[in-house]
């Protein structure tokens, strides 16, 4: 049996979760009957939530794959967020929303559409290829949508993408307002991560220009509640900025209700975000008004002003 590897990124969020069970099910319906759902770390506990109110479990995790092995990437193409030894992989197909990063010295299927989340690309794909939608994708579709748009309100939504949710929660009969909400929230909950775990859990190697950084976003619903851990957060910080001889690391700490983001900037770069945002660090920290998006309005901001 000739296995297919479909999976998202490292530090795997909701859209790279549900995007690899909800790809491994187009496969099958299409005939690739070896498709298989994995994950390339732990889940969140937005995800948790996600699987517990559909009693489904999480894919298995994968650390590396053999020599040759059939894989289907999506929600990333960036080698460097990928699985172990994909430069020795065969990718069959990728289906994703990030830039291209990917070069491969073979043909392949590649849909990339510049959409809110990777999961409006796939319901678009169970339409074009005649594939019912269940209740339960509908479910898994959407949550993801919800997650990477914070509710439709982050600027990487897209009129695809409000339609997808329009019509989805219809199949999956949920309030999405509600559920979204519960759901945001309760990726917020830190209480059982140690420091290191929350400064792992959705940080991105990034480097703006010469400028090595990773930026990690956590979400909340009360910037003081995660500030009252500065002083451990920053020690934290600084140890990974040593460890991987880091110019900059950006710790995002996004208010998901008022869309506002307080930002910790730590390394010898970490002017870069006052010359970026026109701003003064106080303290290590400033309050940027309506940035909620990594991907939209700090990764094309950072990399123009380094
Ligand atoms: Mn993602
Ligand atoms: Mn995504």
């Amino acid at each position: 049996m000739v296995k297919t590897y479909v999976f998202g990124h490292k530090s795997p969020d909701s859209d790279s979760i549900t995007s690899s069970l909800v790809m491994a099910n187009l496969e099958k319906e299409l005939g690739n009957e070896h498709a298989q759902a994995y994950r390339l770390g732990n889940l969140n506990k937005e995800t948790e939530f996600i699987l517990n109110y559909l009693g489904i479990d999480a894919p298995e995790l994968l650390e590396s794959v053999e020599d040759g092995a059939d894989v289907i990437l999506v929600d990333h193409n960036s080698p460097a967020e990928s699985v172990e030894n994909l430069e020795n992989a065969n990718i069959l197909k990728v289906v994703d929303h990030h830039k291209l990063a990917l070069n491969t010295s073979y043909p392949l299927s590649l849909r990339f559409e510049p959409v809110g989340c990777t999961e409006t690309i796939l319901c678009k794909l169970y339409e074009e290829n005649n594939v019912g939608i269940s209740k339960e994708i509908a479910t898994l579709m959407l949550s993801a949508i919800v997650s990477d748009t914070l509710l439709l309100k982050s600027p990487t939504t897209t009129e695809d993408d409000e339609m997808a949710v329009e019509k989805l929660a219809k199949i999956a009969e949920i309030d999405v307002e509600e559920y979204g909400l519960e759901m945001l929230k309760a990726g917020t909950d830190l209480s059982s991560f140690s420091i290191d775990e929350i400064l792992a859990l959705d940080a991105k190697q990034i480097d703006f220009k010469d400028v090595k950084s990773i930026v990690n976003q956590i979400n909340t619903a009360s910037i003081p509640d995660v500030l009252e851990m500065k002083d451990d957060l920053e020690k934290g910080m600084n140890k990974i900025i040593e460890d991987e001889n880091l110019d900059l690391f950006m710790l995002l700490i996004t208010d998901i209700v008022n869309s506002n983001s307080q930002v910790i900037a730590l390394g010898k770069h970490a002017d870069l975000v006052e010359k970026a945002y026109g701003v003064n660090l106080e303290d290590n920290m400033v309050l940027l008004e309506d940035v909620v998006s990594r991907k939209k309005q700090v990764v094309p901001i950072m990399t123009e002003s380094a």
